[in-house]
């Protein structure tokens, strides 16, 4: 087994402290990964509070994970050490279902492999996440960080990035359309970049008043405080798309009554609660209300490719681990601007 320090929730609710664990010997299939930086997603918290469902503590949370390669198994073919990579949300799927074998493992039938708070494939122990000095993965699962990405920067594309690019991408987003992005946090940032780069004209939806010029420099062309009621009047019948990506309890019923005709908004954040949602927002413009799961490994590919491609990182806010508990905090009054990213040297 190999040693790892990380930091850990040891209870729900509890702060992360450090903790010591092992990760599985290098099999034939894996990379053994010396974790540079992990960034801090909203999952992160909901997880650590156990706001979804019964978490497996102790919890080592973090799912943008990236770092270089430090060992591979003798069956390894794409990675070699010293390679710049990193490892998102899922760790492992059936990989026989039809979702696995159409490259969308995070649909998998059997339910994927989260890279934390979840249970191992053979069943013999939790997975834990990156807020820790090294992770094992199996290659299939691992992806690479072009080079003119700086790693830090890139780390929240992990989650973050393929969180917005996979919907974008799959409801055809490119010139020509208008899109709306709720929230401008972690995901709502990413995906403003992208959504610029793929040519469309972005417009934000915040509830804080302070995010605007932000916004614009991000790339976004219109910018709209949702604390206005007045906006929902104004906007009405106006977006191709909608991305919902905030966290917690809003009325997704105004933010229906925003899409054109036959139009889709795509619910991202996961509120810990139920959302009352009407019928007539949906029947009266023949709306559609669909949720959207990160993206597959091969999307993930595509997408740093693409973020590459366009110069596209996140804006981040580095930290020492000893931070983290303060981080969280932070990120629940959408002080952060815009993404928390853990430095790993701080307890190697
Ligand atoms: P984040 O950085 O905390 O951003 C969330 C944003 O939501 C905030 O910046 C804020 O933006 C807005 N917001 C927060 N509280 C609000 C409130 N009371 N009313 C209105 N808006 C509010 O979080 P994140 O890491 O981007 O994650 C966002 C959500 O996506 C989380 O629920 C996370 O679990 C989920 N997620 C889903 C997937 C998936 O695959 N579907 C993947 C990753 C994360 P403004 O200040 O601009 O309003
Ligand atoms: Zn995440
Ligand atoms: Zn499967």
């Amino acid at each position: 087994m190999i040693p790892v320090q990380g930091y850990a929730a040891p209870e729900a609710k509890i702060a992360l402290a450090p903790f010591s664990f092992e990760r599985r010997e290098v099999g034939v299939n894996d990379v053994l990964i010396d974790i540079q930086y992990c960034g801090i997603c909203h999952s992160d918290i909901h997880s650590v509070r156990d706001e979804w469902r019964k978490g497996f503590y102790p919890m080592v949370p973090g799912h943008e994970i990236v770092g270089f390669v430090k060992q591979v198994g003798s069956n390894v073919s794409h990675y070699k050490v010293g390679d710049r990579v990193g490892v998102g949300c899922m760790v492992d799927s059936c990989r026989r279902c039809g979702s696995c074998r159409e490259n969308l493992e995070q649909y998998c039938d059997e339910g994927m492999t989260g890279t934390y708070n979840s249970v191992a494939r053979d069943s013999k122990s939790i997975n834990q996440g990156g807020y820790s000095t090294q992770i094992v993965v199996d290659e299939h699962f691992v992806v690479h960080i072009p080079d003119n990405l700086p790693l830090d920067a890139a780390a929240p594309l992990l989650c973050a990035g393929i969180t917005l690019y996979s919907p974008l991408k799959h409801w055809g987003v490119g010139p020509n359309k208008k899109i709306a992005i709720v929230g401008l946090g972690g995901l709502g940032h990413v995906g403003v970049k992208i959504a610029h780069a793929m040519g469309a004209e972005v417009t934000v939806l915040s509830h804080s008043v302070s995010k605007k010029e932000d916004s614009m420099r991000l790339g976004a062309d219109h910018f709209f405080t949702t604390s206005d009621p007045s906006v929902f009047s104004a906007l009405a019948n106006t977006f191709d798309l909608i991305i919902c990506t905030v966290s917690s309890d809003i009325d997704w019923n105004a933010y229906l009554n925003l899409l054109k005709r036959d139009s889709v908004m795509v619910l991202i954040g996961a509120p810990e609660k139920p959302v009352p949602l009407g019928a007539f927002p949906l029947i009266m413009q023949r709306r559609s209300l669909v949720g959207s799961l990160i993206g597959g490994i091969k999307e993930t590919q595509e997408m740093l490719d693409f973020c590459g491609k366009h110069e596209i990182t996140a804006d981040i806010e580095l930290i020492p681990m000893q931070q983290v508990n303060e981080a969280y905090e932070r990120m629940l009054k959408s002080d952060v601007r815009y993404r928390f990213v853990i430095d790993i040297a701080s307890i190697r």
